[in-house]
């Protein structure tokens, strides 16, 4: 006798169909899993048992096997553990019925209970992509993975629910498609109470317009971190593919809300200097994102950016560039998108007061060269903004006029994103960050005198043709934040001018 139902494994972001035959025969009784199987599933052997206990079902009263195919792909997890139930439940006869558009996964708790597994949303739409239209899965489960259009979806507590249902048509209903309302301005704090800081909101603006990587640098107490958390309040809005995108790495990593479950604003993660290098892009033996591609579509933050361990600082590069990290393992490779906005602060010394008219800095030549050198060129050369945040002036704070609010900010950032996504559209590109060199000139016109002041700072300050580039890119954001076709000459005067720390510090 012979039974199979569908599933769906997961390997990293990767979802695969699975399918659970389970096949009895006479002989002495005995329970096997093939299908290259890892521990977890192994040992689900016992969870089934137990159920089938529970339940008073005796199933496994011969020799039962059970093979998830395809067999040349390693199965990690205890997702299998409800289809393995299942095909034996239909090999028994305690469910009828053809299955062959429906699919199973979740984990079972040793009394039936069904608890919720990680990654439920990319499984879904691999089982829709797969020619699957129902799933029956965890109720913690459900609301996730009804974001798959056309899906019918059956959440579940127990999985007599789901033996009930399909015997009796009663007890569960599909599960209502979850479309979140916008939630974009929530709970973030506003610029409208940063006074002064002018030239760095204009920096912080135009960074967010154009996802362009940020640096700002400053003494202490100068609102480097203040200015930080407030950049969520002014990001542009998150498409939906880009919301199911986040979505998905959030929920591989079991960092998804049940009641919430859609990634509705793009992530910010701050990241603290103790991380380690799998902490932040990833790694581990079935390899987990990291930090860098949990804020995918938005902004990884670096405060005290020297602090890091540099060798865990000199893994970003890669990535950073590329948009997405591929971890290799025995087992397989996985791939991990991570199209970022990298922020990072930082003093300029150890005792932070280097280049300060105000203090004076304690430290010795050396030490202030250690410090700095501490980032290296490679990663500077991938931050396209780098700027020095001032103490606020006192004619600042007496002004006492409330600074521009966030939502005035977003709106500008939002158009200005619009016009990149007009631009970039049936493309792989996202944002002007992201202007490869093949097509620079196309996208980048500049006006005549623009051209000719872009070329004489290319010969004063002796650019590197990567910084001509990264000027370029954004010189673009900065016309397009005006609405302009043409890049300008203040365009292009403005990206240089979010380009001096080069030469002020670490070129001195
Ligand atoms: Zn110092």
């Amino acid at each position: 006798m012979f039974s199979k139902v569908n599933s769906v494994g997961l390997f990293g972001l990767n979802a695969f169909p699975v399918t659970v035959e389970a096949s009895i025969s006479a002989g002495q009784p005995s329970f096997d899993i093939v299908g290259m199987p890892d521990v977890a599933v192994q040992e689900s052997k016992a969870r089934i048992r137990a159920v089938l206990g529970q339940l008073g079902l005796k199933l496994l009263g011969g020799k039962v096997t059970v093979n998830l195919a395809p067999a040349s792909v390693k199965k990690i997890g205890s997702m299998f553990d409800l289809p393995i139930t299942m095909a034996l439940m239909l090999l028994g006869g305690v469910v009828e019925g053809s299955f062959d558009d429906t699919a199973f996964i979740g984990e079972l708790s040793l009394d039936g209970t069904l608890a919720p597994v990680n990654g439920a949303l990319g499984m879904v739409l691999a089982a829709a992509q797969n020619g699957i239209k129902r799933v029956f899965l965890p109720i913690d489960n459900a609301k996730e993975a009804s974001v798959a259009e056309g899906m019918e979806i059956y959440g579940a507590e127990h999985i007599t629910q789901i033996t009930d249902f399909l015997q009796n048509g009663t007890g569960l209903a599909p599960e209502p498609r979850y479309i979140p309302s916008e939630r974009r301005y929530r709970n973030f704090e506003d610029f409208a109470d940063v006074m002064g800081q002018y030239g760095a909101k204009k920096a912080i603006e135009t960074a967010a317009a154009g996802s362009h990587n940020l640096l700002m640098l400053g003494p202490p107490g100068s609102g480097k971190s203040m200015l930080a958390k407030r950049i969520p309040s002014i990001l542009p809005r998150i498409t939906f593919e880009e919301s199911i995108e986040t979505t998905q790495i959030h929920s591989v990593a079991g960092l998804i809300n049940p009641s919430e479950p859609l990634i509705t604003s793009r992530p910010f993660r701050a990241v603290s200097h103790t991380a380690s290098s799998v902490g932040l892009v990833g790694g581990g033996s079935v390899p987990r994102p990291g930090e860098i591609s949990l804020a995918h579509n938005g902004v990884l933050f670096l405060d005290e950016l020297p602090e890091f361990d540099r060798r865990v600082l000199e893994t970003l590069r890669q990535p950073l560039e590329n948009g997405e990290i591929t971890i290799s393992r025995a087992s397989g490779s996985v791939n991990y998108p991570c199209d970022v906005m990298m922020v990072a602060a930082m003093n300029p010394c150890p005792c932070g007061n280097f280049g300060n008219p105000l203090k004076k800095c304690t430290c010795s030549e050396k030490q202030v060269s250690a410090y700095l050198n501490k980032i290296s060129q490679p990663v500077l050369d991938r931050i396209d903004i780098q700027i020095e945040i001032r103490p606020v002036k006192y004619d600042d704070l007496a002004e006492r006029k409330p600074a521009e609010s966030s939502a005035a900010i977003a709106e500008r950032v939002q158009r200005a994103r619009d016009i990149q996504a007009e631009r970039y559209k049936g493309t792989d590109i996202k944002s002007n960050s992201r202007i490869t060199s093949d097509i620079i000139a196309e996208v980048c016109n500049l006006a005549p005198d623009a051209r000719e002041m872009l070329k004489a700072a290319f010969d004063k300050l002796g650019l590197s043709a990567r910084a001509y580039d990264r000027i370029l890119k954004v010189s673009r954001t900065c016309a397009d934040l005006d609405g302009s076709a043409d890049i300008l000459k203040s365009h292009v005067s403005q990206a240089i001018s979010f380009r001096s720390l080069d030469r002020k510090y670490w070129n001195r």
